[in-house]
């Protein structure tokens, strides 16, 4: 049974004044609960979804149809760059998007000490960035992106600056934040590895205006571990995975 989409790009374009076709004819359902990678080389416009489905950008053809619009105006975003407040502390950069929506320090503390707990960075609301390793600054991050309760979360390569172990731990605990928090999750990716452990379903695009080259289910009842890792399963989408990125990139190439 296919879960319903929050939210479909139908039939979307983006040309940006340059003239430069970022997508054409683009098709995508994101479906409640599903942890949606798109996976495909630089440029193919991966992050002109995520900013088109977060209302950042607007698209010059087709549309972008909500399932129910309260999704729309609450949608977490985490960027590449932790982009934190620099002169801020961990609690105040958490804040943030509550104090721009109007709630005071006080009624919003228990919902910032909450999201800090969901990242483990509870003991660390008075640190500074600079004080933070890269992970921690990414947990701080996700905290900022969690303190609104989305339903919808888009992830543009979070954890790429991360050296691997970094990396999988923040895998593993972003599995365990949406077993908890049961948000729907639009990730992007470069990795294969990354798309295969963490993904219910890959999108793999192609860099010619964004099309969509191949679709890869992965069973969500499937548990993400290292036995997993080391699982037929994991190695048939990783082998189908690359070899769709491959076409992409040779497409992009000729
Ligand atoms: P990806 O995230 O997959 O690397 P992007 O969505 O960032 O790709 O970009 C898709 C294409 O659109 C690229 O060719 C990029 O240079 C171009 N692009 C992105 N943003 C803009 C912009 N604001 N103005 C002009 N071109 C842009
Ligand atoms: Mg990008």
């Amino acid at each position: 049974m296919t879960a319903p989409a929050l939210v479909a790009l139908r039939d979307v374009g983006k040309t940006f004044p340059s003239g430069l076709v970022a997508l054409a004819h683009y098709d995508l359902d994101v479906r409640e609960g599903e942890i949606l990678t798109l996976l495909g080389p630089s440029g193919c416009g991966k992050s002109t979804v995520l900013r088109l489905i977060a209302g950042l950008a607007s698209p010059t053809a087709g549309a972008i149809e909500w399932s129910a619009p309260q999704i729309k105006n609450n949608i977490g975003f985490v960027f590449q760059d932790a982009t934190l407040l620099p002169w801020a502390n961990v609690f105040d950069n958490v804040y943030l998007p509550l104090r721009l929506s109007g709630v005071s320090r006080t009624a919003a503390a228990l919902r910032v000490e909450d999201a800090l707990e969901h990242v483990g960075l509870h003991n660390f609301s008075r640190a500074l960035p600079r004080e933070l390793s890269g992970g921690m600054k990414m947990r701080c991050a996700i905290a900022r992106a969690l303190v609104t309760r989305p339903e919808l979360i888009m992830m543009d390569e979070p954890f790429a600056a991360l050296d691997e172990v970094t990396r999988f731990k923040l895998n593993d605990d972003l599995l365990a934040l949406k077993r908890r928090l049961g948000a729907t999750i639009v990730f992007v990716t470069h990795s294969v590895f990354e798309a295969a452990y963490l993904s219910t379903r890959i999108v793999v695009m192609s860099r010619r205006a964004g099309r969509i080259i191949d679709e890869i289910a992965i069973d969500p009842a499937i548990e993400r571990n290292d036995d997993f890792r080391s699982s037929k399963t994991f190695a048939d989408v990783r082998h189908r995975a690359s070899q769709a990125l491959r076409v992409s990139i040779e497409e992009a190439a000729s």
